[in-house]
């Protein structure tokens, strides 16, 4: 696929791209550099709040819009980084005030709202510790969460304190202020909680910053519990440093921009990207309340002309279900950019962004625990379709085998599979998972951190992957990995999701299973299961093509949109669930 050109976006603006020549953008890379591009507080500290907000509100882009939030109707409410500024300060003050301190970890449980933006702000002020929740989870997951991470703010809507916070206070000792913010006031106020409103406007509007330093800890991120049970990873205020290059780089924001991340900031994506790095550049960021709906996201890009677009593979496959012809129906010049993260991306998804947008999808490949964006299809160079692209300036990544003395063999020939691994040292690496040294120590080894993903480079430095080390099938003395089989079946026509997984086979050790839902408009039958087989038969060989095929209704997934394949086999197998707090429809099938 040929180099994107850069679209002129309007009359008065064009862009060059932040990225235009790989190799010198590597060889030219330093991070003292990437910190002279930010403000960094007096006596060498650094503040995330500070270079996303404060920054902008002192300069002429005081009056910039920063975040654009959309409610139910679609209606807008803005923002410029004055008023963030200035809302920010007041939750800072609201902390200060009930004697939250430095390092205290505050929480947030909230639909998309400017409140959770406004918290999550004010708490990096602060200097205290930001945790975000995703909303739809249950008391459970809840429960033991805010019990890790030790809550001692909790900021929530009124409503969700009702439904699911009500009943776990007593077994939450530590978690002494409840702040709730009341879309549709329900007469007093549960006993024991604040008017988040009440108190925002009772505050100041000016605030001294925190000096935090580099290494003062900002946020502690759940990791989405695909392969098990959630850790809480821990990230410090250097970060900053690489949400911001990433977001140039990676995402090539400008200060022009107007940026739509989808995710939720319940996940590292949709904090990360959805509040920290577009902030940082001085781009305008787009928050939609609601969920997927394919109308209504297309809207979304049309009426706020979203020039960088960020989603995920399941928002892609959403879309490709609901058709070419609908995406086609929404005219989009303002787009120019779209990426997707958190799982990996079908040759065939990359494709349906250029027949339905006119733009290719640009995958790029990251982890809760990297903190922000390591490997990624850049704008100014040629896509590999399949592939998560090449590590960004600034990030050594190498494919490994780690060996039992504890070191690891850092395989430097092409296209050999091994363990992803990641040079120790970038600013937004995670310092710990919560409560668990032991199980962070492991995840190092001398220089390196192991990824625990499989993959294999080319000779031009491309990553491929493979599948997770937990999900990776051996068959008669192959190791196959789930992506390149489930590409395979997405590529029929009637195929919407794919998951492949091992089943004990005495013969070749496992066999490979696959699961698939369909398109609407075809029936699941004998000739189609045959014919999906068949496909995956020619494209990939009788060794590593599924055996097996079973048709679902949808296929278990967390509820930020991964498919679980751990699920399928524990179900396949017979065995326990294990950890199924962040399955989406717990319970159903
Ligand atoms: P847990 O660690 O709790 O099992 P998780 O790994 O899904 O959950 P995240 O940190 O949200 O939690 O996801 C990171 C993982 O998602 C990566 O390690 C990788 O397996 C997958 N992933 C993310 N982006 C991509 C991508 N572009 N291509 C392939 N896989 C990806
Ligand atoms: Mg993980």
């Amino acid at each position: 696929m040929p180099p994107q050109t850069i679209r002129k976006k309007s009359e008065d603006w064009e862009l060059v791209p932040n990225l235009l020549d790989y190799d010198a953008a590597r060889e030219n890379f330093s991070w003292e550099h990437e910190l002279g591009l930010l403000d960094g507080l007096p006596g060498g500290g650094l503040n995330i709040a500070h270079e996303a907000v404060d920054r902008h509100a002192s300069s002429d882009r005081r009056e910039h819009l920063a975040l654009r939030w959309l409610d139910r109707n679609g209606e807008a409410t803005d923002f410029s980084y004055g008023d963030l500024s200035e809302l920010s300060n007041r939750f800072a003050n609201v902390l200060r005030d009930l004697g939250v301190q430095k390092g205290d970890r505050v929480f947030a449980l909230s639909e998309r709202l400017p409140a959770l933006y406004v918290t999550a702000l004010g708490t990096l002020k602060n200097g205290s510790v930001f945790c975000p929740l995703f909303s739809a989870f249950g008391p459970e997951p809840l429960h033991s969460r805010l019990s890790i991470g030790e809550a001692r703010v909790l900021v929530t809507t009124e409503s969700l304190y009702r439904r699911k916070v009500a009943s776990l206070r007593e077994s939450l000792p530590q978690l002494q202020y409840l702040l709730l913010v009341r879309e549709k006031p329900q007469g007093e106020l549960p006993d024991g909680t604040l008017d988040f409103q009440q108190l925002l406007d009772g505050a100041a509007d000016t605030f001294p910053i925190e000096n935090t330093g580099p290494e003062d800890p900002a946020l502690l991120h759940f990791t989405s519990g695909t392969t098990g049970r959630p850790k809480g990873a821990l990230h410090v205020h250097e970060a900053v440093l690489a949400h911001h290059a990433s977001a140039r780089l990676a995402l090539d924001l400008h200060p022009q921009d107007i940026f739509w991340c989808t995710a939720d900031p319940g996940w590292v994506t949709g904090t990360s990207y959805g509040i920290i790095a577009p902030l940082t550049i001085g781009a305008t960021m787009i928050v939609d309340r609601e969920e997927f709906e394919p109308e209504r996201w297309y809207g979304i890009l049309r009426e706020q002309k979203v020039s960088v677009w960020y989603t995920a593979p399941t928002a892609v496959r959403m879309m490709m279900k609901y058709g070419t012809e609908l995406a086609r129906q929404f005219e989009l010049p303002a787009l120019r950019f779209m990426a997707s993260v958190g799982e990996p991306l079908n040759p065939e998804a990359v494709l349906w962004g250029q027949e339905a947008f006119g733009l290719p999808f640009h995958d790029n490949w990251w982890q809760t625990e990297t903190g922000g964006i390591m490997i990624a299809n850049f704008l100014s160079q040629p896509i590999r379709p399949g592939s998560m692209g090449r590590p960004l300036p600034g990030i050594e990544a190498a494919i490994v085998r780690p060996s039992e003395d504890g070191s690891v063999e850092i395989i430097e020939e092409a296209d050999q599979e091994g363990e992803l691994a990641l040079k120790r040292g970038w600013p937004s690496m995670f310092r710990s998972y919560l409560h668990e040294e032991e199980r962070y120590r492991k995840c190092f080894r001398g220089d390196w951190y192991l990824t625990g993903d499989l993959a294999r480079r080319d000779e031009d430095g491309y990553f491929w992957f493979i599948g997770r080390a937990d999900d990776v099938i051996k068959s008669s003395g192959h190791l196959i990995g789930p992506f390149e089989v489930e590409s395979a079946l997405m590529e029929h026509p009637a195929v919407a999701e794919a998951a492949v997984i091992g089943v004990p086979d005495p013969m070749a050790g496992e066999i490979v299973k696959a699961f698939v839902s369909l398109k609407p408009g075809f029936e699941a039958g004998e000739t189609l299961q045959r014919e999906i087989l068949a496909l995956a038969r020619k494209r990939l060989g009788p060794a590593v093509a599924p055996r097996q095929l079973q048709v679902e209704d949808s296929l278990p997934r967390t509820r930020s949109g991964k498919i679980m394949r751990r699920l399928l086999k524990a179900r396949e197998l017979g065995l326990p669930e294990g950890d199924t707090s962040t399955l989406e429809h717990p319970g159903g099938r």
